[in-house]
Parts: C-alpha cells; structure tokens; sequence
C-alpha cells in the first residue's frame, strides 16, 4: 500500500498506527512516513477482478500441485489463501482529510 502524502511504501502488519479520534468508525490511521493521517479503502472493483483469475489458479494450478505432492489436508487451506491473496492487493491508502 502506497502512502498517498509521500508514496512511501507501507507495510502490511506494522507500520499504520491507529490516531485516536472520537468518531471510532472512521479508522484513522498515520503514515510512519510522513505522519500524515490515512484511510484504508477496498477497492472491489479490482477485487471482482481478481477473484477469477485466483479462482482459476486455484483449480487448474495450486489444486493439482497440492493433489499431486500428496498434501490433501491443504485442501481448503489452498482456497483460503488464494481469496486473501486475492483480497490483499485491494487495500489501498487514501487521504483521509479529503475523503
Ligand atoms: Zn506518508
């Protein structure tokens, strides 16, 4: 996710704090960047995309790989990490004073 104040990189699981505001729906959060304060959005749009395209590669890539190595207790963890690997690219940061 790009910060979009300094297009710094921002990582997944560390990095974002949480601002403290008094509205607790709005997710303010701050770039460890700039300290600039920002949203995260799902883009669905990409995310009606992608959900095929892992879909497919579930089926036709990851499903027989795991089938022919003989790890069959994969199955269904295989399809939930496609859909979080299809969820992941469509969180991005937007400004959160002008949203
Ligand atoms: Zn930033």
């Amino acid at each position: 996710m790009k910060c979009p104040h300094c297009n710094n990189s921002v990582g997944w699981f560390k990095g974002l704090k949480r601002i403290k505001t008094g509205d607790s729906k709005a997710k303010i959060l701050a770039c460890p960047a700039c300290g600039e304060a920002v949203q995260r959005h799902f883009n669905w749009k990409l995310f009606f995309v992608l959900m095929p395209v892992m879909a497919i590669l579930l089926l036709f890539v990851v499903r027989p790989t795991v089938e022919a190595t003989g790890l069959s207790y994969l199955i269904g963890v295989d399809s939930g990490l496609m859909g979080v690997l299809a969820m992941l690219p469509c969180y991005y940061l937007k400004d959160a004073v002008a949203a």
